[in-house]
């Protein structure tokens, strides 16, 4: 058994399968390790990942990538408007103001949501990891940003839902990165911590997190984060060179999505390049517009100047770091990095600037987000067995309960979680009702998302004393495993026994819960928080769960449902299309290999010449057919060919066969014939 933590990134995608002789990162079918966070479409079939990327220049409509930052979001929302600048494919409003991303499939117009796209790149990273593993995989840890809000999570649990895999928890990158950090280090001591800052730098985000260790545990301090990335400085060289070679060739490469394109790949490797080399490289494309060839060159420096407003973003996020976590500089062990793009030296400058410490390569700069999201999984999994390693994340915004107003009872709110709470984590909370009331859950700070609401929640059933008097409710307000925050119960606790145990308690006080164990607790599950003194109360108190209506993001189960059904008859589909192209190759190679056997070759002399040349005439016929009506059939037509063809030659093989055992008699009886 073995179960697998996924690196979900804007630009590709990495699979950790954690097995009891440890944590292994693996290659898909093309032996890579990354795969590229493309799908594309065809008329026959889907193509995800690697085959995507490759093909996206021919088929640039139908190939979509970026779609991790959609997530969630709504058509509208600036933020989408200013991603969908860089999605060469068509996008539209859906009725219900989703994205639709618009792509020619199986010869029709058909809309995709990002989740679609994105349970499609699940589907494939779950069949690769299959593959490789030779075994069914369902248990995953997903990573995801920090910055991720409660839409963007839900939207992903959706995405994975839709592709089958069951999410133990959804982890904060930096988290996951923290975890392969610690969960190797045997130097970690229970009185003396250590702070460590994590810095990840990759294609659409920048995310830099504060972890103390201490033996067998961490525990995140605090997280910044900005949405910039290796993708910014490409399009800031792409904006330099398109102006270079306006003026020098006369050619605007920006009016030309594919020569667009093709100049940001180019750029990709040089800027690649520039993080190993500080003299002038050179930048040519053939053939580039108008059947011109440019060429160009640029040296590190340039590029750092032209990027520089990317770098002071990289730095405030760093500074921003120190001041939320608290940390002196004399508190910090080290700045360990990882993601792509740390790799640019002005970035580890900056760390060094900043932090006045070297920035330290001791992870996978690709790999040790997978790798930690695959050891958290085998912590939580019962299939593999691991030791135990406490994760204490934290909430990266502040939430806040807000609920209405019953008579004279005005409206109120509470700060539930400040900003960087524990997490997982519950807090109780209670409200004195006579009816039926309203919770909305609110994020308290600004957050990247065009709604601060997380949920509203109708509490029902509340129902005043027999003297008409209010009721205590009591919330348990939740952040869960995967970062999402929910009111997960409500209890009517009835007058009598409230008034007996809790005299002072205040109506819509905020009620502290016992401590869970979070990160102590070793499978990192979280254990939800018991309230102090409840047994004393439970035997005097009569406590009704109360039922819940929820309205919040992420998909209803009914179209949960029919995008799951949509997803498996695409499965069906690629695996019929991978079938009928599987046997029209093979009847292809059939037909080449048995005519050199037959002509010069090893058959030749066990069929008399009229057979010989009536069969080559045939597999003569059936080569043309192949590339003319036969090209596109189904399956069984090719299947049948080949069975036909087998019946002919076989016994021709079995005579050969038998010559092999026994020549001499084999040349006795051909002597008697
Ligand atoms: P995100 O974390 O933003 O979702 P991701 O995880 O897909 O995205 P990474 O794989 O960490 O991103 O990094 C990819 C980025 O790193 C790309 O922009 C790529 O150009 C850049 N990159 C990779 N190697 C280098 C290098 N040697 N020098 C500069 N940039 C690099
Ligand atoms: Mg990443």
């Amino acid at each position: 058994m073995s179960v697998i933590g996924i690196d979900f990134g804007n630009e590709g995608c990495y699979v950790a399968a954690a097995r009891s002789g440890g944590i292994e990162t693996l290659a898909n079918d093309y032996s890579l390790r990354a795969t590229p966070s493309f799908v594309a479409f065809d008329g026959k079939k889907r193509i995800i990942g690697v085959a995507a990327k490759n093909q996206q220049v021919t088929n640039m409509k139908n190939t979509v990538g970026g779609f991790k930052r959609l997530l969630g979001r709504k058509f509208n929302d600036p933020h989408v408007q200013h991603e969908l600048t860089s999605i060469p494919a068509r996008v539209e409003a859906r009725g219900d103001g989703s994205i639709g991303i618009k792509v020619n499939y199986l010869g029709e117009d058909k809309h995709f949501g990002p989740e679609q796209l994105t349970a499609m790149l699940f589907t494939k990273l779950k069949e690769t990891s299959a593959a490789a593993m030779q075994t069914q995989v369902n248990d995953c840890v997903i990573a995801c940003p920090a910055f991720f809000t409660n839409a963007e999570r839900r939207a992903l649990l959706d995405a994975a839902q839709i592709a089958g895999l069951n999410v133990l928890r959804l982890m904060n990158e930096t988290t996951a990165t923290a975890l392969s950090y610690g969960f190797y280090k045997n130097d970690l001591f229970e009185d003396k911590p250590r702070n460590v800052i994590f810095v990840d730098f990759g294609h659409s985000a920048l995310q830099v997190s504060a972890c103390t260790f201490t033996k067998g545990k961490l525990k995140m301090l605090a997280s910044t984060w900005d949405q910039i990335g290796g993708r910014d400085i490409d399009l800031a060289l792409a904006d330099y060179f398109s102006k270079e070679f306006q003026e020098r060739y006369k050619i605007n490469s920006k009016t030309n999505a594919r020569a667009n394109l093709r100049l940001l790949t180019e750029i990709e490797k040089l800027k690649k390049q520039m993080s190993a080399n500080s003299t002038k490289l050179p930048l040519n494309i053939e053939c580039f517009l108008e059947d011109i060839d440019v060429s160009s060159s640029m040296q590190r420096s340039q590029m750092e100047e032209l990027c520089a407003p990317v770098f002071q973003r990289v730095e405030q996020t760093f500074k921003r770091l120190l001041a939320e976590s608290k940390l002196q500089l004399d508190d910090i062990h080290s700045v360990e990095i990882v993601g792509g793009s740390s790799r640019i030296p002005a970035v580890k400058q900056l760390i060094e600037q900043v932090f006045n410490k070297p920035a330290s390569t001791t992870l996978n700069q690709d790999e040790a987000v997978s790798r930690g999201a695959a050891l958290q999984c085998a912590i939580m999994s019962p299939a593999v067995r691991v030791r135990e390693f406490g994760v204490t994340d934290i909430q990266n915004y502040a939430v806040k309960v807000l609920w209405d107003s019953e008579g004279s009872a005005a409206p109120g709110e509470i700060e539930i979680f400040p900003q960087f709470h524990a997490s997982p984590f519950s807090r109780l909370l209670t409200i004195n009702r006579k009816g039926p009331f309203n919770v909305s859950i609110v994020y308290g700070q600004q957050v990247p998302y065009p709604d601060q609401t997380i949920g509203v929640w109708k509490i029902k059933d509340v129902k005043p004393t027999e003297r008409g008097e209010g009721q205590d409710v009591k919330l348990k307000v939740r952040i869960n495993n995967n970062g999402i925050v929910l009111i997960s119960s409500a209890t009517l606790v009835e007058k009598k026994e409230a008034e007996e145990a809790a005299a002072a308690e205040q109506a819509a006080s905020e009620e502290k819960l016992a401590e869970q164990a979070g990160g102590a607790n070793a499978a990192g599950e979280p254990t939800d928080g018991q309230q102090e003194g409840t047994d004393k109360k439970k035997k005097a108190s009569k406590a009704t769960e109360l039922p819940l209506e929820c309205t919040t993001h992420g998909f209803s189960p009914i179209d949960l449902g029919n995008y799951t059904q949509q997803e498996s008859k695409m499965i069906g589909n690629d695996q019929r299309e991978t079938e009928r192209i599987d046997a029209k190759n093979a009847l292809e190679e059939f037909v080449y290999d048995m005519r050199n056997k037959l002509q010069d070759g090893p058959l030749e002399r066990f069929v008399v010449e009229s057979e010989r040349e009536a069969i080559v005439a045939q597999l003569n016929d059936l080569e043309n057919w192949l590339y003319e009506d036969g090209e596109d059939c189904e399956r069984e037509t090719y299947t049948s060919r080949l069975q036909a063809l087998h019946q002919k030659t076989d016994p021709i093989k079995v005579r050969a066969n038998d010559y092999e055992l026994c020549p001499a008699v084999f040349e006795e009886l051909k002597g008697s014939i």
